[in-house]
């Protein structure tokens, strides 16, 4: 049985192991392709994932899923078989994951049992929960769901065996993050990290799609977004224009349609311009994170697909002074990084030679309370562990109850950065007694979070210091263990 780490891409997902010399390496997937594509197609109930089902998505849309990354956690989102079967996130990444793990385990001629599976670091931990849960109704044993960033770090800091601290700019197929690492001497520290869990390749391809489209139906040719058969035919033809830009000055877009074809010429300034607002989104993002951070990159890591478009090195290397090192592969380094801490955690299998003993990570979002607003009068967010706090972490704030001989507090903990409820996510509440006092008393909210994602809330008076209550939120599990296990029974039942 050997450990694998395992890159769970928006639009492709990578495998790696350590091989018996101690070293990191990919595993191709069945097709003989480095990368699988993260698409799943049904035929009938049978699904179908990878290469074979990214082709079949090009003629018929509907019976596949693509993208399925962008929805993990979602608690309500299904997608329905044409014969009416409802698959959830978790169950359709559990499909992707038993296709890598079944090609791995042919690539290195043993089953493979233990992953360590790759998130975005902004990802909240409902989401986080989710992948472990896909992991294992895929039949794995999740040995740690780790951040993509300080995976491509880890395989950095092995491949280089240099301390650093890095900014790793990951732009993918649908997710963005950028998060700054300090390496030393084996020790893994996020210092801060922010994203934008909507924006990617598929973006900028959206965008060169809607100018072709555009020039097409001024060319008097049809409207190639109109119908899903012509928009999949439309993207694929303009992912692989974009891809073509990156090494050179111009690609054309070549659509046919009724005996006709329609060329579109598209020069490299010209993609340039038509995405410079997605790539000034992600330049934003790159100057926050260096100012949550408060240091200066030694080097800057460009990880994912879409990092290959020079506009990306340009532009993070005029914005942080240092020069993007390319040491290595864009697409590899999660897959390869997440192999390394894999054999640093399996049981079995060989170790890696230079072993990263620990991760230090930070909370990717803020943890606070609901509260009534003195001043406005309003309920908003109070913020009582900022993001991009180490892990694990305690905070307290003091608050002051509404009412005289008040008998209770409603605590609602809250996950998120934004003042507003409404863009915040509530992820458990507990009524909390009081003693009466003739008048409105304060109270300290003290929050911890620990490395298994355990929120530990206490409440105490103020003047007296005596403990009024505490509870715990368990944010490890968003399926009960029974669901788990019924999902990976029925997937068993599908070939
Ligand atoms: P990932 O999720 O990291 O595998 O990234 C996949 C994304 O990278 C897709 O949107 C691809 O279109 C994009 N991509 C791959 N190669 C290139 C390239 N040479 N130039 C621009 N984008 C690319």
């Amino acid at each position: 049985m050997t450990a694998v780490g395992i890159d769970l891409g928006t639009t492709y997902s990578a495998v790696a192991a350590v091989d018996s010399s101690g070293q990191p390496v990919l595993l191709a997937g069945a097709d003989g392709d480095p990368v699988t594509p993260s698409v799943v197609c049904f035929d009938g109930e049978t699904p179908i994932v990878g290469r074979a089902a990214r082709v079949a998505a090009a003629r018929s849309p509907h019976e596949c899923v693509e993208l399925v990354k962008r929805h993990i956690g979602e608690p309500s989102w299904r997608f329905e078989t044409a014969l009416g079967t409802a698959y959830t996130a978790e169950q359709i990444s559990a499909l992707i994951l038993r296709k890598l793990a079944r090609d791995a385990g042919a690539a290195l001629g043993r089953p493979v049992r233990e992953a360590v599976i790759t998130v975005p670091a902004y990802f909240d931990d409902a989401r986080r929960r989710a992948t472990a849960d896909a992991g294992r109704i895929a039949g794995l044993d999740v040995l740690r769901v780790l951040n993509e960033p300080t995976a491509a770090a880890l395989a950095f800091g092995y491949a280089s065996g240099r301390d650093e601290t890095l900014l790793v700019y990951d732009l993918g197929g649908g997710t963005f993050d950028v998060t700054m690492v300090r390496v030393t001497g084996g020790v893994c520290e996020v210092l801060a990290t922010d994203g934008d869990r909507n924006l990617g390749g598929f973006d900028f391809d959206n965008a060169l799609m809607l100018h072709v489209a555009e020039r097409i139906r001024a060319a008097g040719g049809p409207d190639p977004l109109d119908g899903d058969t012509a928009e999949a035919a439309l993207r694929d033809h303009c992912e692989q224009a974009k891809r073509s830009l990156s090494a050179l000055p111009e690609a054309t877009v070549a659509i046919g349609s009724g005996g006709h074809v329609y060329t579109v010429d598209v020069t490299r300034p010209t993609f340039e311009e038509l995405t410079a607002g997605l790539l000034r989104r992600t330049e934003e993002i790159v100057r926050d994170v260096l100012e949550a951070a408060g240091v200066r990159p030694g080097a800057v890591l460009l990880v994912g697909g879409s990092s290959r478009m020079p506009m990306v090195a340009a532009m993070a290397e005029r914005v942080t002074g240092v020069r993007a090192d390319r040491s290595v592969h864009p697409d590899q380094a999660v897959a390869l990084g997440a192999a390394v801490q894999a054999a640093a955690l399996s049981r079995s299998g060989p170790r890696a030679t230079r072993e990263p003993v620990a991760v230090l990570d930070v909370t990717s979002q803020s943890l606070g309370i609901a509260v009534r607003s003195a001043s406005t009068g309003s309920e908003e967010n109070s913020v009582v562990i900022p993001r991009n706090t180490p892990i694990p972490c305690q905070a307290g704030r003091r608050y002051r109850t509404l009412a005289e001989n008040q008998r209770e507090i409603l605590v609602e903990v809250t996950e998120g950065d934004d003042t507003d409820l409404r863009y915040v996510t509530i992820v458990g509440s507990a009524r909390i007694a009081i003693p009466p006092r003739p008048e409105s008393v304060t109270i300290d909210v003290v929050m911890s979070y620990d490395e298994d994602g355990m929120i530990g809330v206490d409440v105490v008076e103020s003047a007296t210091g005596d403990p009024l209550g505490d509870f715990e939120i368990d944010r490890r599990a968003n399926l009960d263990a029974r669901e788990v296990d019924r999902m990976r029974e029925a997937l068993r039942t599908l070939t």
